[in-house]
């Protein structure tokens, strides 16, 4: 009969596609040198049986077994992709006050004993000398006392630094005394085009709030002055960092990708704040060590992410594997809508890998809480910088675990569309993710070009 005819055809054709997406996924994970991912997926064939069992079963069974099989094939795709129990509901996430910049660990591992600046600080907060008195006994971020010491690799992160930090100059500068008078989308659509063939990933645009500003300087020469918000907009963008160099995380290749990238979004962040004060508008750079804005809430409201449970910017294309890049300006822009994505908290609220493979417990396994107004998860910075004083590197182990920091490409944006269409799809991404990359994954070795074994140290 015909109709029968029919239904097999289709059968085989689910059957065919659904090894060649097995095919496919094992290839990408081999490319992504995924080992045990691509051995795992080999078990994927197995429900492809199901497909063809008609070849051995009696001819007049065929056509229901057939019938049965398309019909539950298409309820379990219904129940992934429609039942959707889980609502998650943002609430206020918004910081109701500025933070202070003097209060991230990074202003405060530059405070020298007996200083002025260490005085004033700790006399205000004798809660933090306490634990910041742990850290400065550890032989420190990127010391050669530190467990992961590689000259070659720390040096070439310290060039990034050094790099970056030559960069300050250029965060403002002149304004052209004439104003290029040109229409809004034409200078977005050219900024954000620029910034793409820049190697931007993602970029958006919003309009400055009190909280995206820090309330006082932690670092450089203007330390401890307020910070002085004019600018009503700011550009915010992702750069990438590279999964091979991450994957060998807490090792010293992350700390090298991790120096490049906010040497990349520097760089970039400065050429577009140049254009802008070369078309004759005021503009800001805010580039790593040279802040005065707090960049993921900025990048946040901008459109580009969330703020997942690690405290990091969760992005849709890469999750958190990116830094990001500000520059604040006085041009009226027009500005992109926050994503507001629930579906990516209720993910962290179940995944907790972060806080499963962080070596130092510095994230919590809890629900949001309540800090400073806002709900949201706050990871626990001491513990965290204290153990990359104690390696050296700035660890990123967090990072590389995520499911949402997978590489770019078919199969994993594939399970991205998945993951922000239903709770169901997400729990079951997740004991996947768990299933085919580990839920601790191995970290991986370090690329050979950067291994090193043999070296020794003498006076100059
Ligand atoms: S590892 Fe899981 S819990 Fe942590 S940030 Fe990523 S998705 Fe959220
Ligand atoms: S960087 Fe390392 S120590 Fe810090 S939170 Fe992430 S996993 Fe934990």
């Amino acid at each position: 009969m015909i109709s029968e005819r029919i239904i097999s055809i289709i059968t085989y054709i689910l059957g065919s596609s659904w090894i060649i997406a097995v095919f496919y996924a094992i290839w990408t994970s081999i490319q992504e040198k995924k080992y045990r991912a691509a051995k795992r997926l080999i078990l994927f064939f197995l429900p492809s049986f199901f497909f063809f069992a008609s070849f051995i079963l009696p001819e007049n069974l065929v056509f229901y077994y057939n019938i049965s099989l398309l019909i539950t094939s298409l309820l379990l795709t219904l129940f992934i992709f429609i039942f959707d129990p889980h609502k998650f509901k943002i609430g206020n996430d918004n910081p109701q006050k500025r933070i202070d910049e003097r209060d991230i660990m990074f202003s405060r591992a530059l405070l020298i004993p007996d200083t002025e600046h260490y005085n004033q600080y700790y006399s205000k907060n004798r809660d933090k000398e306490k634990k910041d008195n742990i850290f400065r006994k550890k032989p420190g971020l990127m010391s050669p006392n530190s467990l992961k010491y590689n000259p070659l690799s720390f040096a070439a992160a310290d060039a990034s630094f050094f790099t970056v930090s030559q960069l300050a100059s250029a965060v403002t500068g002149a304004v052209a005394q004439k104003k290029v008078i040109l229409d809004n989308d034409k200078l977005i659509l050219f900024l954000k085009s620029w910034a793409k063939s820049l190697g931007v990933i993602s970029i958006g645009i919003t309009q400055m709030q009190d909280y995206h500003w820090y309330s006082t300087i932690g670092r450089g020469v203007d330390y401890g002055q307020k910070v002085n918000c004019t600018h009503p907009f700011g550009i915010a963008f992702t750069v990438e960092m590279n999964p091979t160099m991450m994957a060998s995380a807490p090792d010293s290749p992350t700390l090298m990708e991790s120096a490049q990238q906010y040497l990349n979004a520097g760089n970039i962040a400065i050429q577009l704040a140049q254009l802008l004060r070369n078309l004759g508008y005021s503009a800001r750079a805010h580039i790593d060590g040279n802040y005065r804005v707090v960049a993921p809430l900025v990048a946040r409201d901008a459109g580009l992410g969330e703020i997942g449970r690690m405290g990091l910017l969760m992005t849709p294309e890469l999750g958190p594997r990116v830094r990001i890049g500000v520059v604040t300006t006085e041009i009226e822009l027009l500005t992109d809508k926050r994503t507001t994505n629930p579906n990516v908290l209720d993910f962290c609220t179940i995944c907790k890998k972060c806080a499963d493979v962080c070596p130092s417990k510095a994230i919590s396994f809890i629900d949001r809480e309540e800090i400073n107004g806002a709900i949201r998860w706050q990871i626990n910075q001491e513990a965290c910088f204290t153990y990359w004083t104690v390696i050296g590197t700035d660890c990123g182990k967090c990072i590389v675990a995520c499911p949402y920091s997978h590489e770019n490409n078919l199969i994993h944006n594939a399970v991205r569309i998945g993951l922000n269409k239903t709770s169901t799809f997400r729990r079951i991404a997740l004991k996947m993710d768990d299933y085919l990359y580990g839920r601790k994954p191995k970290q991986k070795a370090v690329p050979n070009w950067i291994t090193l074994k043999k070296y020794t140290i003498k006076d100059s």
